[in-house]
Parts: structure tokens; C-alpha cells; sequence
């Protein structure tokens, strides 16, 4: 792979930290895409892979798609940088109108950022802000989950209840405290769903009170929780988190960063499971891939905290650089028109049913013990642990799923068509069969 200077590219890659990867490996074996249309990545060799998880829960609307790519283009030639301490751009004020109209309930004000884990940190900080501006300047404590993913940053991390990530960086913020997710499958309250009555739920309002509700901030999930397995939760447990939230006048925060934006087969998750939020933390699909783009979303509720006299100097005391800059704008602007328009979510969840029904058809191959997930997004725990290989050889059968030894998963676009969606199916049966048989 030459650059028009003759240069191999290739020399770059020890170089290179690429995300979550043992680099000695990873220069043995790389993978270095080179464009990308639809559904279908081509790498630099010309082999074509079949995109089954949207770049990484983000290419929601597919690769290439030329509404969104003729966005970013006008918007190009008129505004590339606005100052972010001055002032704002038109694009940002537009998205952050569309956002408006699409969220639930009165979670209206917005922060707009680059990345998921700012997203995250940004809650954080809101969070500690408005409780010390409402007269409870003691409540300082997150309950996050076990198995939870927040983002690769310190507070996000914290958060985070994945051993594998946190590890090698603790100790983090003391203020975390772990609880135990709605696992049905493997539930750690050995108990079964629906006569636990959502015990796992239940829990979380002990912690607050063992803690002391008045040093509890809030409580962070994600409502399907994706790196730890694609843990899906019973109806009940995400209102009854609410029920508990409200009790105690502690925050319920969303992570939405994967679920957002249709995946779950509603605008977002919260609408899924009938549970609004008081701060939802949004990344990933928002820009479709053509945009660096997140937000912060919080309801109007908290962020009259915020708002005071100009002479009491109450602000929000944050931000980024590249939060918010007006080409990820034109581009979220874009994609979320789409969805609206063309009903994405609703397409997403008709299609999730079909996915589901699929997956359902792969304990033909005696290890699959659960099939998880909403719309679009959908994982297989398996009862022996051979995700990892399963996911290598379907790499290497050109297709691309997202995979741990205990469980794999497929989210394509929302937009993908039947035959695609067959087609990704027939790999992940062979590399099935092939480890299998081979194991
Ligand atoms: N939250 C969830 C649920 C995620 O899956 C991720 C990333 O995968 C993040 C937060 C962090 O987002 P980012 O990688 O854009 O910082």
C-alpha cells in the first residue's frame, strides 16, 4: 500500500495504538479499511466485509449515504469553526432545535460535545453541579452496574463496572459505587424472572439508603447494556429505577451512546422501555459516522439551576473544544432528518424481529443459551466460551460482529436490506459450524 510518494503505509502501523488492541498482533494481522459504501467495507487489499455492526454502533443510516455527505459538504464551504467561547453557529442551534422535537419528555437542554465519553463526564459534572446549586451540596455519589461500559476517559471509566477496562487504571474516583444488573441469564441473585418482582431493582434503593440518600447523586445505566453481553432489561426494571430515583431526589442518567438514535427500534431507548430519563447521554449514531458528534441532553427541570441572574455568575463550567462545531452539526442535522423522515426506527424494529427470529435459529449449533436485545441491536450468550474465535473467523469470512468469549452480537444499520441481512447470516452460520466442529 503505497502513498503517491511511494511511501508503504504499512511501515506506519507499528506506530499505531489502535483501540483496545495488542499491537504486536494486530501488525501481524491488520485490518486497514479503505472505503466504505452501504453495509460493505472494502480494505486496502480489496477484500469486501460486510459491515454487521455499524462501524461500531455508529454508521446507523449506512456508509456513503449522499444526503449526509452533501451536508457536510455545504456546510464546508460556509462555516468550518465557530468560537466556542464566544459564541455558537447556526448549524448548532438547528440540531439543537431537531433534538428538541425528538427527545421525551422535557429533556430539552443540551450540551453539544464530540465523543460518548464526554457525553458522560459532562452528566458527571452536571450532576455534582446542580445538587450543590439545589441546596444538597453532600450528594456526591454515582451507583453505576457491574458489566456497564461509560467510556475510555477517568470519570467515564469510573463509572464503569467491566473489570478488563478498569483495572490497569485503579484506583479511580472513590465516588462509584457498583450494583448488580438486570442478568437474567446469569442472574446473581440466583433468582428468576417475574416472580423476583425485578429484586435487582429493588436492591438499588437499599444502596441509597445504606449509603444515606443524601450523599447519593445519581444512578448511571445504560438501558441495554452492551460491552458487558447486550443485557436486556424485563419491563419492569427500568420504571421501578425510576420510581426509586424519584423517591430519593437522586438523578437517573441514560447512556444512550449505543441505544440512541433508532437501535432500539424508538428514537431511543428511553421510549423503548417507557422510562424518561433526567439526563441522557447520547453519541455514536448522532452523526452517523460523518461527524465526530454527542450531547449531553438534560431536562429543563435541572437546568433551571443553571440559569440565575447574569450578576449571580451561575453557568455550566464546561466544555470542549470540538464539542458541537458546525460540520459534526451538519451532519447530525442530516441523519436525524432522515430518521424522521423516512421512519427509520420503526423499519429498524420490524427488521430487529426478523434479526431476532434468525438468531433464535443458531441453537441448531447446541451452544447458544440466550438471544438478547431490541430492534437492532442483538446478542447471543453462549454456554461455552468460544465468541472470540467465532468472531475471527467470521472476519476472516468477511463479515465484521462484535464479540467476547461469552457472547457475540450483530447490530448492521437500520437501514439494511433482507438479502444483506441474509447474506451476514450465512457467514456467521459457517463461522459457527467451522468453530464448532472444530473445538
Ligand atoms: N457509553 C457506551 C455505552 C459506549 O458503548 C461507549 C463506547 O463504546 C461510550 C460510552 C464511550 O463513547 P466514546 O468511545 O465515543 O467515547
Amino acid at each position: 500500500m503505497k502513498t503517491q510518494v511511494g511511501v508503504d503505509l504499512l511501515d506506519a502501523l507499528p506506530h499505531l495504538l489502535v483501540d483496545f488492541r495488542q499491537m504486536k498482533a494486530f501488525v501481524e494481522e491488520p485490518l486497514v479499511m479503505a472505503r466504505a459504501e452501504g453495509v460493505r467495507y472494502w480494505d486496502v487489499n480489496g477484500k469486501e466485509y460486510l459491515d454487521g455492526i455499524s462501524g461500531i454502533f455508529v454508521a446507523n443510516l449506512g456508509h456513503g449515504h449522499p444526503r449526509i455527505i452533501e451536508a457536510v459538504k455545504r456546510q464546508l464551504d460556509t462555516l468550518t469553526f465557530a468560537p466556542p467561547m464566544h459564541g455558537t453557529s447556526a448549524p448548532a442551534l438547528e440540531l439543537v432545535r431537531l433534538l428538541g422535537e425528538i427527545t421525551p419528555g422535557d429533556l430539552k437542554t443540551i450540551k453539544l460535545l464530540s465523543g460518548g465519553s464526554e457525553a458522560i463526564e459532562a452528566a458527571l459534572k452536571f450532576t455534582l453541579q446542580y445538587h450543590r446549586q439545589t441546596g444538597h451540596p453532600r450528594k456526591h455519589k454515582f451507583i453505576s452496574r457491574y458489566r456497564g461500559y461509560h467510556g475510555a476517559t477517568l470519570g467515564a471509566l469510573g463509572a464503569t463496572g467491566l473489570a478488563a477496562r478498569r483495572g490497569l487504571y485503579e484506583p479511580l474516583l472513590a465516588n462509584f459505587i457498583r450494583v448488580h444488573p438486570p442478568h437474567c441469564y446469569r442472574c446473581p441473585f440466583e433468582k428468576e424472572y417475574p416472580s423476583c418482582d425485578v429484586f435487582c431493582a429493588r436492591t438499588v434503593e437499599d444502596t441509597i439508603k445504606m449509603e444515606g440518600a443524601d450523599t447519593v447523586a445519581a444512578i448511571i445505566v445504560e438501558p441495554i447494556t452492551n460491552t458487558g453481553g447486550i443485557i436486556t432489561p424485563p419491563g419492569p426494571y427500568l420504571p421501578e429505577l425510576r420510581a426509586i430515583c424519584d423517591r430519593h431526589n437522586v438523578l437517573l442518567i441514560f447512556d444512550e451512546i449505543i441505544t440512541g438514535f433508532g437501535r432500539t427500534g424508538e428514537m431511543f431507548a428511553a421510549q423503548t422501555f417507557k422510562t424518561v430519563p433526567d439526563i441522557l447521554c447520547v453519541g455514536k449514531g448522532m452523526g452517523g459516522g460523518y461527524g465526530p458528534l454527542s450531547a449531553m441532553i438534560a431536562s429543563d427541570r435541572l437546568a433551571k439551576a443553571f440559569w440565575g441572574e447574569p450578576e449571580e455568575g451561575i453557568e455550566f463550567s464546561h466544555g470542549h473544544t470540538f464539542g458541537g462545531n458546525p460540520l459534526s452539526c451538519a451532519a447530525g442535522i442530516a441523519a436525524i432528518t432522515e430518521l424522521v423522515e423516512c421512519k427509520v426506527p420503526a423499519r429498524a424494529r420490524e427488521t430487529g424481529e426478523y434479526l431476532a427470529q434468525r438468531l433464535e435459529g443458531l441453537r441448531k449449533f447446541g451452544i447458544v443459551g440466550e438471544v438478547r436485545g431490541k430492534g437492532m441491536l442483538r446478542g447471543v450468550e453462549i454456554t461455552r466460551p468460544l465468541g472470540r474465535q467465532i468472531g475471527k473467523r467470521a472476519l476472516e469470512l468477511g463479515l465484521i460482529v462484535r464479540s467476547d468469549p461469552d457472547w457475540f452480537a450483530l447490530a448492521p444499520a437500520l437501514i439494511i436490506g433482507r438479502e444483506d441481512l441474509d447474506r451476514m447470516l450465512e457467514i456467521l452460520e459457517q463461522a459457527i459450524a467451522e468453530v464448532v466442529r472444530a473445538s
